[in-house]
């Protein structure tokens, strides 16, 4: 089934699709799922360009790749649901209707971590889920699920962020503290979530997401 929706994921402009073990998770943050699919679509290096080196105001690609994202979750979990599986998409609309806290501004199991326990990426000092093939320039969704997938387990990569506090000198609004990610830290310790301005300075500066467009620019 995952080549098989793989393949489809692809050709409907995909460019990471995982499946990633939940059953360690608590029934709070699984639903009493046992695994998910990841699907990230990319930012286009031209895009990255862009918001970071001609200093524009632009969430047009991001808003548009957030939606992609979150309408392919709900197609997967359509197809997963006529396999005979149970699947529910984490996608907005669903979130806004069931699990999305509104006060805290979270929900109880983010797109990143599960990208984190497939071993795609790090929680960066933006908070932004971080990665060696794209930077931050991903847009993610997730499918919670109990259909049986050949999950390949990866170890959890540890932040790469080091001494790099970019994120944190670009922020205009200065809502990211430079603190390092690490188990259980609580998340207003890292960012302010209330008062960003979802300008997206920190997504296209990191100095991984430089790295991703460059490569890609050339
Ligand atoms: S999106 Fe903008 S305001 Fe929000 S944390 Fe990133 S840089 Fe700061
Ligand atoms: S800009 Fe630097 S500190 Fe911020 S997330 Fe990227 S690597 Fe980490």
């Amino acid at each position: 089934m995952l080549i098989e929706l793989n393949f489809e994921l692809e050709e409907r402009g995909v460019n990471v699709v995982r499946a990633v073990d939940l059953s360690m998770l608590q029934a709070k943050e699984n639903r009493g799922y046992h695994a998910a699919i990841l699907i990230g679509i990319a930012l286009s290096p031209g895009y990255i360009f862009r918001l970071s080196k001609e200093n524009i105001l632009d969430v047009s690609e991001f808003s548009e790749k957030e939606a992609a994202a979150d309408k392919l979750a709900e197609w997967t979990a359509d197809f997963i649901r006529l396999k005979g599986y149970k699947a529910y998409a984490q996608s907005e609309r669903n979130l806004i209707n069931g699990f999305y806290d509104v006060d805290t501004k979270a929900t109880p199991l983010p797109h990143k971590k599960i990208a984190m326990l497939a071993g795609l990426g790090w929680i960066g000092k933006s908070n932004l889920l971080v990665t060696r093939e794209y930077g931050s320039a991903l847009c993610m969704c997730s499918v919670l699920t109990n259909a049986p997938l050949p999950i390949q387990h990866k170890p959890i990569i540890r932040p790469l962020c080091g001494k790099c506090n970019v994120c944190r000198d670009i922020c205009p609004a200065k809502v990211i503290h430079g603190s390092n990610w690490e188990e259980g830290i609580h998340r207003d310790l890292i960012v302010d979530v209330y008062h960003c301005e979802t300008c997206l300075k920190c997504l296209a500066h990191c100095i991984w997401t430089q790295k991703y467009m460059k490569k890609h620019l050339k």
